[in-house]
């Protein structure tokens, strides 16, 4: 129980460093809560104020008589604001980091910013009024008058700077005429336009399929219910997802109920929001990181205001203040972008699970390939699974090919491009239809194959490939074994064995010179650099300005280009040996992803995937397109080394400048934790390391980390706090910053 809380008095945001200390009454030490309202006295005069409740505590943080006592709980209904702090408490605790941290993440920061505002002119009188009056001020021979008047009943209302312009008009005539009644100066927000082209205006809808409508029946049902629940659509490309939602959120808005929709940026292209668009007009509006502060406030205060249904963008996009939502949708769950990467390191999915359930909403997951942890939940019943087998139309999946290539070196052929790739290209160009060639550039960490006999060097402790180094030898990022890079191949002996790369634009140079009469478009994070370049490229391809499209993982992305019939995954392995568990995931869900590109129109696809690693389960499968068999593949292997989903995993940073203190603090720290096993107390727990993170230092910062696995998430979220306050009360670590991940996805 609480004795004491804290308090932020303003929510407008720079005051958000300082919250002060108040006592809580008795009477309402049980049902204070993180977030609530309060009213509170406040400055030298003790003046009425309200304020939110930011955390709780039973210790006071200064002299005890002059903390002041809080005046009563705000009635009525909960604000969004009290909402989303609620949110923020959940989220610090959770994740780690600071409730600062935590509410500077879900409250937007108002922008100091000049408000830009139009006024407009706005008659009062009914046109029969109107008449009267106008010959009123004619007799009276008030001529600025009678303009405006004429003008008014042409045209009502008028922006304010074309009647003084235009008209010339002066302020006094439009303040007296304003005093008189017959008009009115009316100051409107002009709130920054977060679209930067115009859209379409047509209502457009479509007749949803039987697969399609069973869903939104059975969602909208349930919701209807009031028992809302976490839906996970497993549906293959192009099975009209997309469709599914926007016809849920329009019954949802039907209601009066506003819906987040989270799409990762790269998917967000004028294409998706164009089909949002059309169904909702100017009652949509989108974020992305490209917007200035500026425009991201303004999008935020119009969801406020009741301006906005919809709210389409990236994973901040999460914490949009809509007062009535009814359903958040993150499509493509499986992405890794809804991990933050900085504090709080926290999952968009359980977030938005978390915001749900405080709102009395929905959240409707969808994937071709759900994440191993989505489906894993939904086999659980924590979810609810269903599925979409089939794309629209009945279009058949394209048939995919796996060509090994070990084979097309022992065959002589050391280009990127394998004879059967060749051959479906030119095949292509003689037949004016498109092809996509993806390179896997995931893997650039530098792991070290032999090109011989494929054979990627491994640590002998952990499932995962270990990392080239610049001093020459090899690590495991989990574990921290080392040893030096071989000269020869220990499986086979060739000395073919180095860390793989390969370019976008090497590939390009190579297909160029190749297919001289092939127009080539290339897109990677180069040609792309800004937000128009991206559309640019899209736009020209899907326009058929080009033959070939080559690029990373960018070009395999939620894309309709109905005239590509050829898809070649140009080294799939990529990413298959980076030193990460999720490795294999990721490579099916890409692998999957670019094979869905293929044979979306009217003629059928071909999927190319070049491998040194063709009987590998992950590609073997997603050549298949068979996501069920590989999910229990993957499953077993997760189970074995009690990684994700099959168990928790909680990441600790040690960070500080001075590598022997970051060292010796991380020591003490997983030392503490083994002696406390010793003892027999925290069972289930697995604790590895401390070791080098993969980049072990970053600007003079050494960095080194502690992993710990658990079954249960909240026995991990109580070592953090332990572990915290160990080091922040511990002074010679006053130099050595911490920062917690749980069920790590990118790494520190
Ligand atoms: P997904 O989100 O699963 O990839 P989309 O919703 O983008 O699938 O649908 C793929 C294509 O099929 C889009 O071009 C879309 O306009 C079209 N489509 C979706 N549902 C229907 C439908 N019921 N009838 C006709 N076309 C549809
Ligand atoms: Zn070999
Ligand atoms: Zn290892």
């Amino acid at each position: 129980m609480a004795e004491f809380a804290n308090i932020i008095i303003d929510i407008s945001h720079e005051k958000l460093d300082k919250a002060f200390q108040y006592r809580v009454p008795a009477h309402l030490q049980e049902t204070l809560s993180l977030g609530m309202q309060v009213e509170i006295p406040f400055g030298n005069g003790d003046r009425a104020a309200t304020g939110y409740v930011v955390g709780l505590s039973g210790t006071p943080e200064y002299d005890v008589d002059k903390i002041k006592e809080i005046h009563g709980i705000v009635e009525g209904s909960i604000p969004i604001e009290s909402q989303l702090i609620a949110l923020a408490g959940w989220m610090r605790e959770n994740y780690g980091g600071t409730m600062n941290h935590a509410l500077k993440t879900v409250l937007p920061i108002k922008q100091k910013t000049k408000e830009k505002k139009q006024r407009e002119i706005k008659l009062l009188l009914k046109p029969g009024e109107a008449k009267e009056q106008l010959a009123l001020f004619e007799k009276k021979n008030h001529k600025a008058r009678a303009r405006l008047l004429l003008a008014l009943m042409e045209q009502n209302p008028i922006p304010y700077e074309a009647v003084t312009g235009k008209l010339n008009i002066t302020a006094s005539v439009i303040r007296a005429m304003a005093s008189m009644g017959v008009l009115s100066v009316e100051e409107k927000r002009k709130y920054r336009s977060p679209f930067g082209q115009e859209f379409p205006q047509e209502k457009k809808r479509l007749v949803l399929n039987l697969g399609q409508q069973g869903i939104v029946d059975r969602i909208w049902q349930d919701f209807l219910e009031g028992n809302h629940k976490t839906w996970l659509i497993h549906g293959v490309t192009g099975s009209g997802k997309t469709a599914v939602y926007i016809e849920l959120i329009e019954k949802a808005v039907q209601q009066g109920k506003q819906a987040i929709v989270l799409i990762p940026e790269i998917a967000l292209t004028y294409q998706t929001v164009v089909r949002f668009y059309q169904r909702f007009g100017e009652r949509v509006s989108i974020l992305n990181s490209k917007m200035s502060a500026g425009e991201r406030y303004d999008q935020f205060e119009r969801a406020k205001n009741g301006e906005l249904d919809v709210m389409i963008g990236p994973r901040s996009a999460l914490f949009t203040p809509f007062s009535n939502l009814g359903f958040i949708i993150i499509d493509e769950e499986h992405e890794t972008s809804y991990k933050s990467e900085t504090v709080p390191r926290y999952h968009a999915r359980e977030t938005a699970i978390e915001r749900a359930r405080m709102a009395g909403a929905a959240v409707v997951l969808g994937s071709a390939t759900p994440s191993l942890d989505s489906y894993y939940k939904a086999k659980q019943g924590e979810y609810t699974l269903l599925e979409l087998e089939k794309r629209i139309e009945e279009k058949p999946l394209p048939a995919c090919e796996i060509i090994d290539l070990r084979e097309e070196l022992k065959q002589g052929n050391r280009s990127i491009l394998s004879g059967r790739l060749e051959e479906l290209i030119k095949d292509r160009l003689k037949n004016h239809q498109q092809a996509m060639l993806f390179i896997n550039r995931r893997g650039m960490a530098g792991f070290v194959s032999c090109r011989s006999c494929g054979h990627v060097l491994k640590c002998p402790h952990c499932d995962v490939s270990l990392s080239q180094h610049n001093n020459g030898k090899m690590v495991c990022h989990y574990c921290g074994y080392e040893e030096p890079v071989p000269k020869v191949c220990p499986e086979c002996g060739s000395k073919y064995i180095s860390g793989f790369k390969a370019g976008t634009q090497k590939v390009e140079e190579i297909v160029k010179k190749r297919f001289p009469e092939a127009r080539v478009l290339r897109m990677d994070f180069d040609t792309t650099r800004n937000k128009a370049g991206y559309e640019k490229i899209l736009s020209a391809f899907a326009n058929q300005e080009a033959d070939i499209l080559i690029g990373t993982q960018m070009i395999v992305k939620g894309h309709d280009f109905p005239n590509v019939t050829l898809v070649g995954v140009l080294a799939a392995d990529l990413s298959l040996y980076v030193s990460d568990f999720h490795a294999a995931e990721r490579t099916f869900q890409l692998l999957t992803q670019a094979a869905g590109r293929a044979g979306r129109g009217r003629l059928p696809g071909e999927v190319v995937i070049q491998t040194y690693s063709p009987e590998h389960y992950c590609i073997q499968l997603a050549a298949q397109q068979d996501y069920a068999r590989f999910y229990e593949a993957e499953l077993q292997c997760r189970g074995l080394m009690g990684y994700p989903p099959c168990g928790h995993m909680m990441a600790m940073l040690v960070a500080s400048p001075d590598e022997m203190t970051a060292f010796l603090c991380a020591e003490l720290l997983s030392q503490k934790v083994r002696q406390a096993q010793a003892k027999g107390k925290l069972p289930g727990l697995t604790v590895v390391g401390p070791t080098n993170a993969p980049v072990a230092k970053v600007k003079d910062i050494y960095k080194k980390v502690i992993y710990f696995k658990h079954k249960e998430y909240p026995e991990l979220v109580k070592i953090k706090d332990v572990l915290e306050t160990f080091v922040n009360s511990h002074r010679e670590f006053a130099n050595v910053t911490i920062q917690f991940d749980f069920n790590p996805m990118n790494g520190f």
